[in-house]
């Protein structure tokens, strides 16, 4: 059976989910689908009064169930039948995700889908396995550090990868025993909504998984800012990660974990394998047409290779398969919305017109929807915002250099280190560069995320604040006390 389908004839769950059930919300912010540029939806917009009511629903949750008490093997098992459940029913998060996102509906299942319920499951086996500890203390006493959750963790996620990002928010923080209260993206909120559904269906607490609607303004700050939550997990641009941050210093203290934005490098030497180099380079700003927080979007190459890595770099670049993310014969993705491919296409032509060249692309895609073409630019002077700014497309800058020294400089952006990419034969290189680069990941010759969820990420500088994925993530989700007892 296909998976392509009728983005005009598919039922959106409707309103915010907050006690285990819909709230149906007559309308909202007037939502436009990035594949065709049509009005197809509103996204309601949740005040303080239904955040408060979401937080109270969540913790009350917490209370009647016992979920972060009762013995932890039943929280496993329940996050296991979510998994499964979330499993089954991947084509319908599949067509609701790509209706109104930027994910061409054939990667889902076996990507975002597939990927969130192997993470949930990962996360739950942390459950009954990390515990508190007992430590060494004099002999007159018993010190033990003990470990609880937080309460009730407010996330905010952003619209690229909406399925897996609230994946890596709920999985840590309820596996941890926590309720979440979680904001997706104002403009991709579906598979979220279900996602949020089949927990309750797979039998876990109603009120344990809200979701409520809105944009950052109204929503995001009365959530980050609510009394009742006690920790707050967020993805999305080092603009907003700031405005949380203020708001969380104007209403009180409490921890974060912030996953913010990035621009990152990917450094190829002379000696590397250049042909894998440029499908590793080309595949990381195409998928999701660059729209990534790890983009490999900065190519840094040693001189000598630098015209045979861009030819190498154009002939990939040229052969996307553009289409509806409704049509499972589409790879390459449409940029989110009209204000975001006006604002790529800005800093292309800002960075052409400061005298870089462009050896691909440049342009929007002469078709219906937000399509930008891949793009490749040299020879770009240092202080092009196309080298500074997280542009979020399939934009591609190309800078060379002439020793190690220098490339590590050129690699090293003023804000950003987020994630970094190098390749060479040379294993030496290889683990020297990689202590030297300022980045929360750094790939060797290969570039992107893989399925091992043990790996933390999170950035370096101004692209974030502790780690999503990982035993970090877990840990991150739970309080530690210190108790004394005198023996
Ligand atoms: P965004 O910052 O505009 O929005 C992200 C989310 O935050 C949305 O749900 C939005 O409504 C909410 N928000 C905005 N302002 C807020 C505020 N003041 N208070 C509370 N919530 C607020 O980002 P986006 O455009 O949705 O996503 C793209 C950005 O996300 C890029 O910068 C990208 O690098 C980043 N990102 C980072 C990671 C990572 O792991 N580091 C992963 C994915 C995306």
């Amino acid at each position: 059976m296909t998976l392509s389908f009728d983005p005009d004839r598919l039922t959106l769950p409707q309103g915010h989910f907050i006690g285990g059930r819909f709230r149906p919300v007559a309308d909202g912010l007037p939502l436009r689908r990035p594949s065709d540029g049509a009005g197809f939806a509103d996204c309601p917009v949740a005040g303080a009064d239904l955040v408060d009511e979401a937080v109270t629903a969540a913790a009350q949750a917490l209370v009647r169930s016992g979920w972060g008490t009762a013995r932890p093997r039943e929280r496993v098992n329940a996050l296991h039948r979510w998994a499964d459940l979330i499993e089954a029913e991947a084509e319908t998060l599949a067509r609701l995700e790509a209706v109104a996102s930027t994910r061409p509906v054939a990667q889902v299942p076996g990507v975002d889908v597939a990927v969130t319920a192997e993470q949930i499951r990962f996360f739950a086996e942390f459950a009954d396995r990390e515990g508190g500890a007992l430590v060494p203390t004099g002999a007159d006493s018993l010190g033990l550090v003990m470990s609880e959750p937080y309460g009730v963790v407010g996330a905010i996620t952003p619209w690229n990868f909406p399925l897996s990002m609230a994946g890596w928010k709920l999985g840590p923080a309820l596996a941890a025993g926590n309720a979440v209260v979680l904001k997706p993206s104002e403009m991709t909120p579906f598979a979220t909504l279900h996602m949020a559904e089949l927990s309750v269906r797979a039998g876990m607490p109603a009120g344990l998984v809200n979701v409520v609607l809105g944009d950052g303004p109204t929503t995001g700050t009365a959530l980050t800012g609510h009394p009742g939550i006690a920790k707050v997990s967020f993805t999305g641009s080092t603009g907003a990660g700031q405005a949380i941050m203020a708001n969380i210093a104007r209403t009180g203290v409490k921890p974060m974990t912030l996953e913010l934005g990035g621009k990152s490098p990917q450094i190829v030497f002379a000696d590397a394998d250049l042909a894998a180099a440029a499908d590793a380079i080309a595949g990381s700003i195409l998928y999701n047409a660059g729209q990534a927080c790890v983009a490999g979007s900065r190519v840094i190459v040693a001189a000598e290779v630098a015209a045979q890595l861009a030819d190498l770099l154009v002939a990939r670049m040229a052969t996307i398969r553009p289409g509806p993310t409704w049509d499972a014969t589409t790879v390459y993705s449409p940029i989110i919305s009209e204000r975001q491919i006006g604002r790529i296409d800005g800093i292309v032509a800002a960075a052409r017109a400061g005298g870089a060249t462009c050896r691909i692309g440049g342009a929007r895609l002469d078709r219906p929807g937000y399509f930008y073409a891949p793009t490749l630019l040299t020879d770009l002077p240092a202080d092009s915002p196309a080298l500074l700014d997280e542009i979020f497309g399939p934009v591609l800058t190309l800078q060379t250099f002439g020793d190690e020294d220098e490339a590590l400089r050129l690699a090293d952006h003023p804000t950003y280190g987020l994630a970094a990419g190098l390749f060479t034969r040379d294993l030496s290189r290889a683990l020297r560069v990689t202590q030297k680069l300022q980045a929360g990941t750094v790939w060797v010759n290969r570039y992107g995320r893989s399925r091992d969820h043990i790996l933390p990420t999170g950035g370096y500088k101004q692209s974030g604040i502790g780690k999503d994925l990982g035993r970090e993530a877990y840990l991150s989700n739970r309080k530690q006390k210190s108790v004394l007892i005198r023996v």
